[in-house]
């Protein structure tokens, strides 16, 4: 059987505004991961057009089609294409999952949460020419997942093709986030076995991992043991994490001692009000500045995460946020402007009180306003936003982040790393045109070993290592 798997592009990935680079990082895992559960003599194409012209000419039999919210309507367009071509067309997702009644026009099968049970059930009907319209997943169990076919990705394409899963979901419930919608009617968080986490890292290649889980440190005894695992399997990752896991026991001595050197948080907000109105209770009250002077003892950088438009935000929200982040030493940061996602419990509340402007999704790409503000106006709050990316990265507050460090190695590694992402556009393009960004990894692998330091835990290698 001959099976196409597509990743659309995002449409701002398609935007002259985005970086590119952006949409270059991790290559399609998900689609990856149920190609696994196809037979061997499946003809599987995967087309990420993120990376790639899509070639929509070919006759599939079946074509299965990731669906976010901004590469919705393209998304329904290329299912529109094949099912007139005769092709029997899948469609999941998160957006999927949100809006089931807006894709099932334009699909003969559609998947709500995640595929690990229901894909293998629909391809058993498939072939009994039986396939139902509407798969459920309430199945959650991550036990019998087939290694992800990594065969099917091009390599060369990303700059951080080695990223990973080893669970789903997160233990927290912010009213902003898709997760709890995802996975509505079952576990909202569950994890690989670590055996099995440990053999999938151990059949990718390189140093460098980007671990993709939402909450990489939100299952204690499972990160523990998985970086116990990881010890001694000489790898570099980054990963994300909440503040409120930083400060709790020693689990990030552990993350360090297995590699850990970069690491992403939600912040999200300076306000404890903004806090309460998106039920981020697990950062309610938590220090901050604690968590990153032990992250920056253990050498670890950390990508910061804010959301700007909550309800207690001001004009001075923007200032006041860049300040605190290049005073605390953060090496980069990722802002957003607040998008309700359908499904979510922020889409209904706003729903309720009438703040949706419009459901043209291509706009819910977090950069733009699509919903009525309260503190500020939308045009304050776009402005607000970009003026905070261009702030932050501005040499001279590159240059006053870095100084935050205490130790000169610190210092230049800040510099080096966000310099090297957000000040090289033009070199980023050319690599990426060139079909050559995974040439970058080993320069990303050596900012990320600059550090020498010991950490807390961590032993001394069997045997010395060889550069
Ligand atoms: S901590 Fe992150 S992943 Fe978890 S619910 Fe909140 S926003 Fe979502």
């Amino acid at each position: 059987m001959k099976i196409k798997m597509i990743l659309p592009a995002l449409m701002e990935a398609k935007s002259p505004y985005w970086r590119p680079v952006k949409y270059s990082l991790f290559p399609p895992l998900g689609l990856a991961t149920l190609a696994a559960y196809c037979a061997p003599d499946d003809e599987i194409d995967l087309q990420d057009e993120h990376v790639e012209e899509l070639d929509t000419e070919d006759n599939p039999d079946l074509v299965i089609i990731q669906v976010y919210i901004t590469n919705a309507f393209r998304a329904y367009a290329i299912a529109d294409h094949y099912r007139n071509k005769g092709a029997y067309v899948c469609l999941g997702g998160l957006h999927v999952t949100a809006l089931p009644e807006e894709a099932l026009p334009h699909a003969d099968s559609i998947f709500t949460g995640p595929g690990e049970d229901t894909f293998p059930q629909f391809l058993r009907d498939f072939r009994n020419k039986n396939p139902r319209r509407i798969y459920i997943n309430t199945k959650r169990d991550l036990e019998n997942i087939p290694p992800v076919r990594r065969d099917l990705i091009n390599r060369r394409q990303y700059l951080v093709p080695n990223s990973i899963v080893v669970s789903r979901g997160c233990p927290h419930h912010c009213d902003f986030c898709y997760k709890d919608a995802f996975f509505q009617g079952g576990k909202t968080f569950y994890t690989q076995r670590v055996d099995q986490a440990l053999a999938e890292i151990d059949r990718l290649p390189g140093k460098h991992l980007y671990f993709l889980d939402d909450h990489l440190l939100g299952h204690q005894q499972f990160a523990a043991s998985l970086f116990e695992g990881m010890k001694g399997m000489n790898r570099l990752f980054q990963g994300a994490s909440t503040v409120e896991a930083i400060l709790r026991g020693n689990l990030i001595e552990k993350a360090a001692a297995a590699g850990l050197r970069s690491v992403f948080i939600g912040f999200e907000t300076l306000s404890s009000k903004n806090l309460l109105q998106s039920n981020k209770k697990q950062n309610l009250g938590k220090d901050y500045e604690a968590a990153i002077r032990r992250l920056q003892e253990l050498g670890i950088m950390i990508n910061g995460s804010f959301v700007f438009g909550l309800d207690d935000d001001d004009k001075d929200v923007f200032s006041r946020t860049v300040d605190w982040a290049v005073g605390q030493g953060l090496t980069t940061s990722t802002f957003h402007i607040l998008t309700p996602y359908p499904g979510t419990r922020l889409f209904d509340a706003m729903e309720k009180e009438g703040r949706i402007l419009h459901r043209n999704w291509n706009q819910y790409d977090t950069r733009q306003v699509v919903y009525k503000t309260k503190g500020l106006t939308a045009a304050e709050l776009e402005d607000g936003y970009h003026r905070a990316y261009r702030d932050f990265y501005s040499w001279s507050n590159i240059a006053r982040a870095s100084w935050q460090h205490a130790s000169l190695p610190d210092k230049l590694k800040h510099f080096a790393y966000a310099g090297g992402w957000k000040k090289f556009e033009p070199l980023w393009n050319f690599m990426i045109k060139t079909r050559g960004l995974n040439r970058m990894l080993p320069l990303l692998e050596s900012i990320l070993s600059t550090d020498k330091r010991n950490r807390k835990g961590e032993q001394a290698p069997p045997f010395p290592a060889i550069a």
